[in-house]
């Protein structure tokens, strides 16, 4: 694979270890504390200043990422040891490019180019590793979107092949949301493509995210994290989330092909749905991976002896990751704007902080915009459910201001 990065430097001395993070948001923001923590030099990258991760990187750019010009000028400037994407809307050919160069790309550049589109990783994991998926067609023009949505039949979910956190996505349950989705994705569609991706709807029990650890001692796996989505985005998590024992297995063995396939050192989000209860064998679809920490996983900030983030970090750098260890039971419950603002101010945090356990991060967004995530409540339980209740009741108390 690759060597350790080892020895280090220090911060702003001719020998830094220097870890280029692409994209600053929330998820950014730990995966820089826990390399400063490990001795990296970390620069931020971002669209837009003050991106939370920038208020703890030792330098940051403010760049357009999906532009392979200005992202080349910026790693022929900095020179990194790592190149870390953050999130998935960055001009990954260029990342192609500049790993045949010799510059080490997270977890591959290849990697990062298959999972920011649908039809990338959809092929791979359902036509080439044979994984149980939804049914799903690609469509580009209105008579490929028509025969698509014939093909799987209603209910269907229809995405832009490039998009996260739900934007442009839609359930059509009857004919007249037939062409009222397709106008929606392509009008969200980020990125160079307009296609768009019909999937059969899955009539799931249980969303989770498996958070798998290719690492210098093998591939390691967090315990199952259940989470809830509404509008296509992440509103609680909790950890561990109950499984049969058969379908844990059947769940790790799907990870396993899929970041074996994808290759690289560092942590995995892989999007699984669950169909039945936990009392019986369940059937496991694959639904995304994501080549990085995961939304869902900040659970992890509070459950886990190593957060997601840590474990990421420790990867990439070629160090062991041992055994993970669950805490306790844990919760996140996210803190969403309500509406627009150029300043946001935030109430009721003495009232939150008093559940149990409880803690508040707020991620500093210079600017809020309807349904933004701004910040996450975690805790923890004796039990999953104590946990769950307890995280959603301090993110209640929050307020997000405009
Ligand atoms: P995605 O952006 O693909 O992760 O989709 C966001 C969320 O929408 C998922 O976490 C599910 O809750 C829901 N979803 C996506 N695809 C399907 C599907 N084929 N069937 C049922 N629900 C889906």
């Amino acid at each position: 694979m690759t060597t350790p990065l080892l020895p280090l430097g220090t911060p702003h001395h001719d020998e830094a270890r220097r870890l280029l993070l692409l994209g600053a948001g929330e998820l950014g923001r730990e995966v820089a504390l826990e390399a400063i923590r490990l001795g990296l030099e970390v620069v931020a990258v971002d669209r837009y200043d003050r991106a939370p991760a920038m208020a703890v990187a030792h330098r940051h750019h403010v760049i357009d990422m999906l532009d392979g010009d200005q992202l080349r000028r910026v790693v022929e400037q900095e020179r990194p040891s790592l190149i870390v994407p953050e999130v998935e809307a960055i001009a990954t050919d260029t990342l192609v490019t500049l790993e045949a160069e010799g510059w080490r790309v997270i977890p591959t550049a290849r990697a990062t180019q298959l999972t920011m589109n649908r039809e990338g990783i959809r092929r791979l994991a359902a036509d080439e590793l044979g994984l149980k998926t939804s049914p799903f067609r690609f469509a580009g023009t209105d008579a490929e979107y028509l025969a698509a949505i014939e093909t799987i039949g209603l209910p269907c979910v229809v995405k832009p092949i490039m998009s996260s956190s739900g934007k442009g996505q839609s359930t059509v349950r009857q004919e007249s949301d037939v062409w009222p989705a397709w106008t929606y994705a392509r009008a969200a569609a980020r990125g160079k493509s307009d296609r768009v991706i019909v999937e059969g709807f899955v009539p799931f029990d249980t969303e989770i995210t498996l958070l798998t650890v290719r690492a210098i001692d093998g591939t390691h796996f967090c315990p199952p994290i259940g989470h809830r989505q509404e509008a296509g985005d992440y509103r609680e998590s909790w950890q561990p989330c109950a499984l049969h024992p058969d379908t844990l297995e059947a769940c790790q063995a799907m990870a396993k092909a899929v970041t074996d396939a994808l290759g690289g050192w560092g942590l995995f989000g892989v999007e699984l749905f669950i169909a039945g209860a936990p009392d019986q064998p369940q059937t496991v679809y694959f639904s995304e991976v994501s080549p990085r920490p995961h939304d869902t996983g900040m659970v992890t900030l509070v459950s886990q002896s190593s957060s997601e983030f840590e474990l990421h970090v420790r990867a990439i750098m070629g160090l062991p990751l041992g055994e993970i260890t669950l805490v306790q039971p844990g919760a996140s419950a996210v803190i969403l704007a309500p509406g627009a603002s150029d300043r946001p101010r935030y109430a009721g945090l003495d009232q939150a902080l008093q559940v149990p356990t409880s803690k508040v991060y707020l991620f500093g967004k210079p600017t809020a915009h309807p349904n933004r995530r701004m910040g996450v409540a975690l805790a923890l339980g004796d039990t999953v459910e104590e946990a769950r209740a307890r995280a959603i009741a301090c993110a209640k108390q929050v307020q997000v201001m405009l």
